[in-house]
């Protein structure tokens, strides 16, 4: 017999999870299909972002922060240790409490919810009809619903000659359950994930080394925000090779060997350990049926149009299978988006509002344009900046490097853009979005009182450098 609901939601990462709570609040008798089994063999919610993503790698950012901070600079404070150590199992094991303790909390929503989780694969079958196959079974069920979302999130992409092998050379699910710091730490790809990673294990004492193909670093960022991110990192000890194409890798006598190519030509290097970052694909494995009428475009993307509909009449696509940028947030306000959508309610997103953050050290985070996709575009405009080196609470907290960056239009002074590099720069991000998602311009951030002594000094001084009227820096 065919089970039937109002929504059936497939995948249940920050995309899809969202999409059947927000479906269920509105009153939609919402099933969700996911497939992810914990160590536990338990069903574990979330997707790649609970489990392999942004919640596990920021686990390992702030542990190993602490450690680093610990050695290099609490003793300016007068704070004074010796033989500091880390124990890498503890480490990982409360990682992995902080997942799991997640995992189980959207687990508890869906009761509360009342939304029925089926714990397997689904596939999507023509007339809104769905198979799923549990975890543990190889018998098919059948369900029916008059909406589908499709949020089957993605998978890390693995290049020719560099197999995974889960031990000596690895994706972002590997370099998150390391049990001890390799020597020497060989990373592909100098892009978000690459250097939140490479950053965590270099901060533990691994010589870390990231060989990137493209010639600049950190190509989408604002290229001043790149510059100063380049130098930092550097001075952290991060060895960035930029204009590094890796050819193929081996592993032999337990170590790997890169074959790159760089303007010298080709070479080699060697190291006890390679990530693999070099980005994510949409993940559609045997999601579709032959028949279900839904395609996926030349990039692998379930297509899409701007609300999120497939080709297929009740049929609806979010997140990382589809197109726009594989961020948690960005599925997430998909999913409530279409869920609202399905109940007949007005929804939107503007993608131009989203906000990217890369949480290394300093972190780095930014909204809008970058002053080059102005420049591209034949955009005038008026740019502020303020270095967190003149506020009062960044040097108290002895915690000062990096910049805000404001872009703001010539002629109206609508905030086109906004790049942090800086302290918390992951939460001062929200206020820029907000400002800009009001259409406010520099002047308006630069007449609200911000509270003294904060890193928001930083945008307020930015703001008010737009018109030259900066009051804690030159003009
Ligand atoms: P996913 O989270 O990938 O979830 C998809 C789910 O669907 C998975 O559980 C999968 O098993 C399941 N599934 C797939 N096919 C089927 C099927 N046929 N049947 C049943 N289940 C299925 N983003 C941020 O915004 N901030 C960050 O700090 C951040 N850090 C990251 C760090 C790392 C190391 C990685 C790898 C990613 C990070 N991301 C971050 C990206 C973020 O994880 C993704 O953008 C986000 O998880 C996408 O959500 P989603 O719901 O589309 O897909
Ligand atoms: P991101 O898209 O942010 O995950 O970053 C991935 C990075 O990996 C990009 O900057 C790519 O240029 C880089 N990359 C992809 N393939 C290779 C390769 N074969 N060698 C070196 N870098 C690569």
């Amino acid at each position: 017999m065919t089970e039937k609901f109002d929504l059936i939601v497939i995948g249940g990462g920050p995309g899809g999870y969202v999409a059947a709570i927000r479906a269920a609040q509105l009153g939609l008798n919402t099933a969700c299909i996911d497939m992810t089994t914990a160590r536990d063999g338990k069903a574990a919610l979330g997707g790649t972002c609970l489990n392999v993503g942004c919640i596990p790698s920021k686990a390992l950012l702030d542990s190993s922060k602490h450690f680093h901070h610990l050695n290099n600079d609490y003793a300016a404070h007068g704070i004074n240790v010796t033989d500091a150590s880390i124990d890498i199992d503890t480490m990982i094991a409360r990682k992995d409490k902080v997942v799991s303790k997640l995992t189980g909390g959207v687990a508890q929503l869906f009761k509360a919810n009342k939304i029925r989780q089926f714990h397997g694969r689904g596939r999507l079958l023509a007339d809104r009809q769905v198979e799923f196959t549990a975890h543990d079974s190889d018998e098919a069920q059948l369900l029916h619903a008059d909406n589908i979302i499709l949020a089957s999130g993605s998978v890390p992409i693995e290049i020719p000659n560099v197999a995974f092998d889960g031990e000596f050379i690895i994706d972002n699910e590997g370099a998150l359950d390391l049990t001890e710091v390799p020597e020497r730490l060989g990373v592909i790809g100098a892009g978000v994930i690459g250097l939140e990673l490479g950053s965590v294990w270099s901060r533990l004492g691994s010589e870390v080394t990231l060989l990137e193909a493209l010639p600049e670093f950190l190509m989408t960022a604002d290229q001043d925000i790149a510059k100063q991110a380049g130098r930092l990192f550097k001075r952290q000890g991060l060895d960035i090779r930029l204009g590094t194409l890796v050819k193929s890798a081996i592993v032999e006598d337990g170590e790997v060997r890169v074959t790159f190519e760089n303007q010298k030509g080709e070479d080699n290097i060697s190291f006890n350990r390679l990530l693999v970052a070099v980005g994510r694909k949409p993940y559609t494995e045997g999601l579709l049926a032959d028949d279900c009428g839904v395609e996926l475009n030349e990039r692998g993307q379930i297509g899409v149009d701007e609300q999120s509909r497939t080709s297929v009449a009740g049929v609806w696509a979010i997140g990382d299978c589809v197109r726009g940028p594989m961020l948690a947030h960005k599925a997430s306000e998909e999913g409530i988006a279409v869920a609202e959508l399905m109940a007949g309610k007005a929804a939107h997103i503007h993608f131009d509002t989203v906000p990217w953050v890369v949480y290394t050290d300093p972190e780095i985070a930014w909204v809008g344009k970058t002053e080059q996709e102005l420049i591209e575009q034949a955009i005038s405009y008026r740019v502020g900046s303020f270095p967190f080196a003149a506020t009062g609470r960044g040097l108290a907290m002895g915690d000062a490097a990096g910049m805000v960056k404001m872009l703001a239009d010539e002629e109206s002074d609508e905030i086109l853009g906004v790049h942090i590099i800086g302290p918390g720069a992951s939460e001062l991000i929200s206020e820029c979005v907000v400002a800009m998602e009001f259409h406010g311009a520099s002047e308006d951030l630069a007449r609200i009182v911000h509270a003294h002594p904060t890193l928001s000094e930083a945008v307020h001084e930015a703001a008010l450098h737009v018109d030259r009227r900066a009051i804690h820096r030159g003009n």
